[in-house]
């Protein structure tokens, strides 16, 4: 097994001068979250990479990795953990110094897929029978591990974990333990992982691939498909992914289920799933909606653990009792960990999967494919900070907002007069739906083709970029809400 180790101070440092420092003045304490995944970084061979990775919550937010493990299985002991874990002590007990500045360093979490988080937290797979991380209660054996108990959990603590009160959840100590961090609260859920490719993803196959009764006919399936291949034009640049359709679900990147999950869903599925399965799909989409946005979040935290609950437990009624396995299961934990970080994107693993992706693309050949990358690494240690993408391009399908009065907003043309742009305004806004609520608490609108007027708009309060499309005679706006 090769092992590198980056000293975080050294690394920390080397990023934050990358900030312009005015905008460090007003920040003394500053957000660290991480991330262990393995890579696997060739088809055909088992190599693999296991990166422990941190991102540095400042605006943009930029991710880097500390240590670099790569061999032919994963790690069998927890020692390549030992460096990162001994920098952040250090780090944590007396700050970090940039221009005669000390920023306190705070941990927020770390962030890794359920084998992964079992792995690093030295515990049962979720796949056991003790295997949730957050609460304590036994699962029971349907085809494979369920947990089928929805009400009056018994969360895990910090107190707990530490002194391994469940003996079956653990397998024994991890290094992690010496870190000043809240053992079951610094691992959120991953949204990315157990509700885009965990949840989204299992409805997505049971309507498609499913046994009869609740899948979809060939003829309804190409119909959905045909409808998401007709948003493409419509979606906004700020996608990385185009929609596919639902023949390539095998193939289907974690965006792309968060966009069908947030997004394209409500409207593709949309009188042709079954109307009882498309109101509980409708139910998920609303919460994640609201869980990924921290200002709809503040207002309808609570409103989102009982539309969860009841998530949860129409989804046995409507699938069975194997719906229930550990994925579905943490969406009952999932609301706790969205108010702890203020949105589920703070405590993703979307920001760390693109800097994955960029790492796997850096290996070119088998041979030592570590030093590959360091020597790749090193080459970007100049690169400037990302700039975020421009919201108005010239291109329509980034010219869609939707406006405080919650008026939809189409930037006729991107070049200002006077602090203001010429926009075609859909007034009279009107909910698309009003099941499981109604649809204006997460920015979902129809309006009518014909209540629209030109009008000049002060740039200031276009802000809201919105995905637009068109629903036979009514034009239909959603607010973009996960974080970009
Ligand atoms: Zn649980």
């Amino acid at each position: 097994m090769e092992y590198l180790n980056y000293p975080l101070r050294d690394t920390f440092l080397d990023t934050l001068k990358k900030y312009p420092f005015e905008q460090l003045t007003d920040c003394d304490t500053v957000n660290l979250s991480f991330n262990i995944d393995g890579l696997q970084l060739f088809k055909s061979s088992g190599k693999a990479m296991w990166p422990v990775l941190c991102a540095v919550h400042l605006k943009p937010i930029t991710v880097f990795p500390i240590t670099l493990t790569c061999g032919n299985k994963r790690p069998t002991d927890l020692h390549f953990l030992d460096d990162m874990v001994a920098d952040l002590n250090d780090l944590q007990s007396s700050g970090l110094q940039h221009r005669e500045k000390t920023f306190k360093v705070n941990v927020l979490c770390i962030v890794c897929d359920a084998p992964a988080k079992a792995l690093v937290r030295n515990t049962k797979l979720c796949s056991g029978y003790y295997g949730c991380d957050k609460c304590t209660q036994k699962g029971q054996w349907f085809n494979r591990v369920t947990y089928q108990e929805t009400e009056e959990l018994t969360l895990r603590t910090d107190e707990a974990f530490r002194h391994q009160t469940q003996e079956e959840h653990h397998h024994g100590n991890t290094p992690l333990l010496n870190l000043p961090i809240d053992m079951v609260k610094a691992f959120p859920i991953d949204y990315m992982h157990q509700a885009c490719l965990g949840v989204m993803k299992k409805l997505l196959l049971i309507w498609s691939r499913g046994e009869k009764g609740c899948r979809m006919s060939v003829t309804q399936i190409q119909e959905v498909s045909s409808r998401l291949l007709h948003l493409k034009p419509e979606i906004p640049s700020i996608f990385s992914r185009k929609p596919r359709g639902l023949e390539e679900l095998e193939r289907w990147k974690a965006t792309e289920f968060r966009q069908f999950m947030l997004y394209t869903g409500k409207v593709v599925l949309r009188g042709i799933l079954r109307d009882d399965l498309y109101l509980h799909f409708l139910s998920f989409s609303v919460v994640m909606c609201i869980l990924v946005s921290s200002t709809t979040l503040k207002q309808y935290s609570q409103y989102a653990q009982q539309l969860l609950q009841y998530f949860v437990v129409r989804g046995r009624e409507l699938y069975g009792k194997t719906f229930l396995v550990y994925n579905t299961h943490t969406m009952l934990h999932i609301t706790a960990d969205a108010v702890l970080f203020d949105g589920l994107d703070n405590c993703s693993a979307f920001k760390f999967e693109s800097f994955l992706h960029t790492m796997k693309r850096m290996v070119r050949n088998g041979r030592c494919p570590l030093s590959q990358v360091v020597k790749r690494i090193e080459e970007r240690k100049e690169e400037p900070l990302q700039v975020q993408k421009q919201k108005i391009t010239n291109s329509p399908k980034d010219r869609a907002f939707v406006l405080d009065s919650e008026e939809g907003c189409d930037v006729i043309d991107e070049t200002e007069k006077n602090g203001c742009h010429l926009c075609r305004v859909y007034s009279n806004p009107q909910p698309l739906f009003l099941e499981p609520c109604n649809s204006s608490i997460i920015g979902v609108f129809q309006y009518k083709n014909t209540t629209t007027t030109m009008r000049w708009i002060p740039c200031e309060t276009i802000k809201s970029i919105a995905m637009k499309t068109q629903m036979g005679d009514k034009t239909i706006f959603m607010k973009i809400l996960h974080k970009l």
